[in-house]
């Protein structure tokens, strides 16, 4: 089979084989990401006609106890300036976003055990019963199933957990010895069994990383059916052990985005910030392959600079949570709009 036909084929049967993917990865060229971010870009219209959910991030806090070798804010970093938002910061970013139009809040942040299950679920449940229509999306790393448990009960109902890698020893070269690939793997299954509307998703082009590898990536993602994919490309940080390694590309990011929307064709599935970092139009572009979220800041101005997970992170224009007149225009640009909606995963 050429390209186009498996692209053909995965859009039919929504999964390839190990040997399909790898020459449709290793070998596609201008002409089979194009077809390809066409059949995506349909399908995403037919489902969600042209219109983009925005979430608001709040990087509540940037300490962490893990040392992945690609993060900014890794533990070892002792450039990075640390800071921790309160319950009250948090509520008054949800506030301000509310006002703007956002009806779902992510709360991010570096694994941090200042933050004790008692106290998440204080801010959550407060979120909840303030913001009764809003969604509460979690990003706050491996956790026991127990607490996770915990924050579905006070009302968070979506988490972000990327897997990063699926590929065993590929996890081993980005992450110390005490982080495994199959704790994480678990923590995804106990988020979904629980109930949540869980996201995986790996990043592109990071050290190390070959084409058998974003294959893994895919087939684990069409099997375990997220309903949210986050990928982006690999951005240095100037303060890592990967601080000398290549920015990942962002062609091979916008193709995997419009094979993820092929393959899930109801995933919710965002135009990542550092897609956007990598490349100016790099969000626009990912709508066109059929991304239909994006999730702008909404963490206090004064600390936005202190979140970098990697270098030249945007925190002005479009990803500013206030400015959405400005992602706006970027998406009226390419005939899209973004609407005020919780935006969940609809089957
Ligand atoms: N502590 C949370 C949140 C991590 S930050 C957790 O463990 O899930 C969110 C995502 O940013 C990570 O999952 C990773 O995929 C991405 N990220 C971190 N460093 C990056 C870098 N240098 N370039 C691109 N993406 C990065």
């Amino acid at each position: 089979m050429n390209n186009r036909e498996l692209i053909d084929k995965l859009n039919k049967e929504k999964s390839l084989l190990f040997s399909e993917w790898e020459q449709l990865l290793g070998t596609f060229n201008e002409d089979d990401a194009k077809y390809s971010s066409q059949i995506a870009r349909t399908i995403s219209v037919d489902k969600f006609g042209k219109k983009i959910f925005f979430r608001g991030i709040v990087e509540f806090t940037n300490y962490c106890k893990n040392d992945c070798y690609y993060c900014g804010i890794r533990c070892s970093n002792k450039n990075a300036v640390r800071y921790r938002l309160s319950k009250e910061d948090i509520l008054i970013c949800c506030e301000e976003g509310y006002k703007y139009g956002y009806r779902t809040f992510v709360l991010q942040g570096g694994e941090d055990n200042h933050y004790t299950d008692d106290m998440m679920v204080d801010i959550i449940s407060e979120i909840h019963k303030r913001f009764p229509d809003c969604a509460i999306t979690l990003s706050i790393g491996e956790k026991e199933r127990k607490s996770y448990q915990k924050f579905f009960d006070a009302g968070a109902t979506r988490y972000l957990l990327r897997h990063e890698t699926a590929n065993e020893e590929h996890y081993r070269k980005l992450h110390p010895e005490k982080l495994s690939l199959k704790h994480r793997m678990n923590c995804l299954k106990d988020l979904k069994e629980i109930g949540y509307q869980t996201g995986c998703g790996c990043m592109v082009g990071t050290p190390f990383q070959e084409v058998k590898h974003l294959c893994e990536d895919m087939m684990y993602m069409s099997e375990f059916k997220p309903e949210m994919i986050g990928i982006g490309p690999f951005i240095p940080h100037k303060d890592t052990p990967f601080r000398d390694y290549p920015c990942g590309s962002v062609e091979m990011t916008l193709f995997l985005l419009s094979l993820c929307r092929i393959m899930l064709p109801d995933v919710l599935l965002p135009a990542t910030t550092a897609l956007g970092t990598a490349r100016g139009d790099g969000r626009k572009l990912g709508v066109l392959c059929g991304a239909n979220v994006i999730m702008p800041n909404l963490s206090p101005i004064a600390v936005r600079k202190n979140y970098m997970l990697y270098d030249n992170k945007a925190i002005s224009g479009e990803d500013a949570g206030e400015n959405l007149k400005v992602l706006q225009d970027h998406m009226s640009d390419i005939g899209y709009e973004i609407v005020i909606d919780r935006g969940d995963y609809k089957k």
